[in-house]
């Protein structure tokens, strides 16, 4: 007898080479570079190759840049959903006025249905950045989910790390201090759940799934430098969290970006970012089988289809939305 498979919403963050430029400090970010012509045609190849659509949230600066056009709307064609990834992806957006979110989600909402035909109901923080003006301004505009949130403690080893390789100015390094989390994000729920929010509205939070237990990312940029090591190891290590997902009824949200399947042939400029000594066809290689892997063991979903199954379902947990740094547990929470 097989045991009933779960659900696996599967999204893009589809950050481009200038933002990544911008958080590494380098001034080229300025003019704006992109890969997306690029990488476009490379995942669109892979996922219709697997036969699965997903979610790709989208910068709305990108979408209002007529290079950007074509590789966006084919992602739209394709029958992928498209999500708000703000406008500008600066990671410390927590740090946003009221006004200035709504702007950022506004321009994003126009420019993403200017290309895609169609406002985005998904919403991911740059830099897993959320706040709770960010979250009532999503519920206010009838956004479907926020997937912001990563329930992990390596957040701090992350930003160490990106300190220590990009080259940033006191201030810089004032703006990103809060950049990949805290410690104590790892108290965080790994399943998905109801905020509640000022003047009585909620909005469901999907949180990038990390692994049960150790509370350790798997998401494939992880996998990527894990592979760098060993193959074997990473292969352990996936199979490992997917299953204890399944044992805790953990139903993953998986999380990926371009650099998964872009290499330095198409981006050397991005060399300083971990697992960029392999090639594209590598890396598309290892990610065809990892996705393999998971729709295999799961139902792979979009991030609106995840939220529209979550929705049958009666008893979510709930959180109030108060400070980024300390959520509180409702202790009305189903
Ligand atoms: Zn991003």
């Amino acid at each position: 007898m097989t045991r009933e498979r779960l659900p696996a919403s599967i999204s893009l963050d589809l950050d481009n080479l200038w933002s990544y430029l911008k958080t590494h400090g380098n001034e080229e970010w300025r003019t704006r570079p992109t890969y997306l012509p690029e990488f476009a045609p490379v995942i669109l190849n892979l996922l219709d190759d697997l036969g699965l659509k997903i979610t790709f949230f989208v910068v709305g600066l990108d979408a209002d840049r007529d290079e950007n056009l074509d590789a966006i709307r084919s992602l739209a064609t394709a029958g992928h959903e498209i999500g708000n990834h703000s406008y500008e992806h600066e990671p410390w957006l927590h740090r946003y006025s009221p006004p200035a979110i709504e702007d950022e989600l506004e321009r994003t909402e126009l420019a993403i249905e200017r290309v895609a035909g169609r406002r985005p109901r998904a919403f991911r923080g740059p830099g897993y950045s959320w706040s709770p003006a960010l979250l009532s301004a999503l519920a206010r505009r009838d956004y479907v989910l926020d997937a912001s949130t990563l329930p992990t403690w390596i957040g701090p080893l992350a930003r160490s790390y990106y300190f220590a390789s990009a080259k940033l100015t006191p201030a810089q390094r004032e703006e990103r201090a809060a950049l990949f989390g805290a410690w104590g994000n790892a108290r965080w729920p790994n399943t998905p759940y109801h905020w509640t929010l000022d003047g009585g509205r909620r909005l469901l939070e999907i949180p990038v799934t990390v692994f049960p237990g150790l509370r350790t990312p798997f998401h494939f940029s992880y996998l990527l430098w894990l592979s760098r090591y060993s193959e074997r190891v990473m292969w352990t290590y996936l199979h490992s969290a997917l299953a204890w997902c399944r044992r805790t009824g953990t139903e993953p949200s998986i999380l990926l970006h371009p650099l998964d399947a872009l290499g330095p042939d198409v981006s050397p400029a991005l060399r300083f970012f971990p697992g960029m000594d392999l090639r594209t066809d590598r890396k598309v290689a290892l990610l065809r089988r990892v996705l393999q892997t998971i729709a295999e063991g799961f139902t792979p979903l979009t991030m609106e289809a995840h939220a529209a199954s979550l929705a049958l379902r009666p008893r979510l947990g709930a959180r109030a939305a108060t400070s980024t740094d300390a959520p509180r547990l409702s202790p009305t929470a189903a």
